[in-house]
């Protein structure tokens, strides 16, 4: 029989109502047997994850703020619970747990510790809900001491575990270090979680759902009502969260990448929107659109060095290169000309090394001139379909032409998956607008 991990996000499981659809989700299809959970996120506008009021309280305890300010904020965390717990009518006692949980805080357990308590009682919750096993994550996930995941422990213990038993639930975003101390992955790890599952126990699909109906082709800030990309590559996936574009954590790619597995975004809400798939190798490409998706960011500078016969010059990129890593500066791209090279940065990374980053390069290369120019917004257009379709370029160079914004820089990707135009940032919402309309409508 075929299996697939679901993994819910905080929305997903923001209360009791939320609790009921998930339930419905999972009893709707029953390879759906192991489920990851999130901890409960915000419920409106203006509330506060449990994650985070986990995080306030631990640090209200490390500035040993008096006792009654830390009972106070860790009630409203048990609040939250326990609310849950009465309106899904269940018979079952958190306190223990709850009141262990704030000992354990208050005895300095540490900061990972505090923050993965809510993935942890969230999926007692819902284990007890859905009446699954409850599988604890620091009993299967565990890094090595230098922080990293223990990817062999780990999947060995979660393919022993799991085959155990039919359905469990296996609370997201933490595991456990050598010394069995918790540690949680970054912010929004539960997505990880939910992937290394998903590998461990070669699940036929990731499903990972959440409060969109996939991914955009543009963000919706800027395009009204952009369309749902339907099927994209974990390639084409890679471009276009790298530039910015965020749904799914991105060290939750590589686990399921790797084995193979589709992910699925989906929408709690809206249950029967099919979201979008992510897969190694696409069914089709979108012939109509061509491209996939639009993404981009503020903030970068470009260095530019001029220097007549650079082309000529054997050694001159590596020594500006050099340069760069000498400086300890990773740069984003590199477009160049014959006798001019571009190094694009982030511009944060410049801040204190300008000078003597210009002066090295000076010294290293002997250029004609070198410059930095900053306010530089990159826009990546991203399509597998790129490579198929004629034209594409100049219909990005044509749509920005028309809608006024000038190009500082062009860049395509060898794999032609991609193309980059640097932009000014005050003209970056423009050039999102006018690329989508050319291509989308
Ligand atoms: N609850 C954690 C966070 O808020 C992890 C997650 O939701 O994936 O970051």
């Amino acid at each position: 029989m075929s299996v697939k991990v679901v993994k819910f996000g905080g929305s997903s499981l923001a209360d009791a109502d939320h609790f009921r659809q998930v339930a419905r989700i999972i009893r709707d299809d029953p390879t759906r047997r192991y489920v990851v959970p999130s901890a409960p996120g915000k419920r409106e506008k203006g509330d506060t994850k449990v994650t985070d009021l986990l995080y306030q309280c631990y640090e209200l305890i490390k500035a040993h703020e008096p006792r009654e300010v830390i009972d106070a904020a860790y009630d409203r965390i048990t609040d939250r619970y326990n609310a849950i717990i009465a309106d899904l009518g269940l018979t079952f006692d958190l306190s223990g747990e709850l009141e262990y949980v704030k000992n354990a805080m208050l005895h300095s357990s540490g900061r990972d510790y505090a923050a993965s308590r809510g993935e942890y009682l969230n999926a007692l919750i819902l284990a007890k809900y859905l009446d699954y096993d409850f599988v604890d994550a620091e009993n299967v996930i565990f890094f090595k001491e230098n922080g990293t995941l223990d990817e062999e422990r780990t999947n060995d213990a979660l393919a022993e575990e799991l085959s155990r038993t039919p359905h469990a639930v296996i609370p997201g975003f933490y595991g456990a270090m050598p010394n069995g101390t918790i540690k949680t992955f970054s912010r929004g790890g539960s997505d990880i979680t939910g992937s290394i599952v998903a590998r461990a126990i070669k699940a036929d699909l990731y499903e990972n759902w959440t409060d969109v109906s996939g991914f955009m082709m543009a963000d919706p800030r800027i395009v009204k009502d952009p369309l749902i990309i339907q099927e994209i590559t974990y390639r084409e996936l890679r471009e276009l969260s790298y530039m910015g574009a965020t749904v799914l954590h991105e060290d939750a790619v590589f686990p399921v990448r790797t084995a193979g597995i589709p992910i699925n975004i989906r929408n709690t809400n809206r249950p029967s929107d099919p979201g979008t798939m992510i897969v190694a190798h696409p069914t089709s490409y979108d012939s109509e659109t061509v491209i996939t998706g639009i993404a981009g960011k503020k903030g970068f500078s470009v260095l530019t060095i001029e220097k007549d016969l650079m082309n000529a010059e054997i050694g001159f990129g590596r020594k500006v290169l050099e340069v760069f890593e000498d400086n300890d500066i990773s740069f984003e791209h590199l477009p160049s000309g014959i006798d001019t090279m571009s190094v694009v940065v982030s511009s944060s990374v410049l801040e204190g090394r300008r000078d003597r980053l210009m002066q090295s390069i000076s010294r290293a290369v002997r250029p004609d001139s070198v410059f930095i120019e900053d306010n530089l917004a990159l826009v990546a257009v991203v399509g597998r379909g790129m490579i198929k379709a004629k034209g594409t370029a100049a219909r990005v160079c044509d749509a920005l032409a028309r809608a006024d914004v000038n190009i500082r820089m062009i860049d395509q990707g060898s794999s032609e998956l991609n193309i980059i135009v640097g932009i000014s940032e005050d003209e970056y919402e423009a050039a999102v607008k006018a690329i989508y309309a050319e291509f989308v409508g």
